[in-house]
């Protein structure tokens, strides 16, 4: 989560020219009040396990961020954070089944099925390369990014733009792809 708030800072204002061309422009003040949020909360008291740690971060980010990502990505933590429950040690297939869980539940509450053109066309591969490695993981979370840039948005404000918002990088997809970078940053 520290190495997500750093990349979200650093990459804060690419976010935001993104969201700048087919939404209102704050996706990357959005994330980065609330990574920052995250990442204070969870120093200042660690959670004694993965689970809690994403369950933490989830609460956090709900309760800090205004814009449609921040309930998107705070159900996301949130539920693969009780779906990995106590255990003080998860392995990499473990945190794949909690995380497809969270990304059932982004669908469920967004109403976005992958080709949307929202963080689900990056989140739903990066899960499925997740059962092969981080790496592949970041790899199809980049390359799910990439292939927004042809669609035409049908959820979320980018959705109002109709066919303008083709020939633009959907802004979640492109911060979902950053946060399974740093993941796969901190575990190789
Ligand atoms: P807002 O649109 O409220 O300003 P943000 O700019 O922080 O919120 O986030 C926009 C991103 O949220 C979009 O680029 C898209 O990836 C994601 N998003 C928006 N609506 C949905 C949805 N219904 N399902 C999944 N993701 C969505
Ligand atoms: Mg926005
Ligand atoms: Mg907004």
């Amino acid at each position: 989560m520290a190495a997500v708030a750093a990349a979200v800072e650093r990459e804060a204002g690419r976010l935001t020219e993104l969201d700048a061309a087919i939404g209102d422009a704050d996706h990357g003040a959005n994330l980065k009040r609330g990574f920052a949020a995250v990442a204070a909360t969870l120093a200042e008291e660690p959670p004694a396990t993965p689970g809690a740690v994403l369950v933490t971060a989830g609460r956090e980010l709900i309760s800090t961020v205004g814009g449609a990502s921040g309930p998107l990505y705070g159900t996301l933590l949130r539920r693969a954070g009780k779906a990995l429950g106590d255990a003080g040690e998860v392995t990499r297939d473990e945190l794949a089944d909690a995380l497809e869980a969270g990304v059932a539940a982004v669908g469920q509450l967004g109403g976005a099925v992958p080709g949307d053109k929202t963080m689900l066309d990056a989140l739903t591969p990066a899960v499925a390369g997740l059962r092969e490695s981080f790496a592949a993981a970041a790899r199809a979370a980049e390359e799910g990014a990439l292939a927004t840039v042809p669609l035409r948005a049908r959820k979320g404000r980018a959705s109002y733009l109709g066919e303008r918002s083709v020939g633009h990088q959907d802004p979640g997809a492109t911060s979902s792809a950053l946060l399974f970078a740093a993941l796969a940053e901190v575990t190789a």
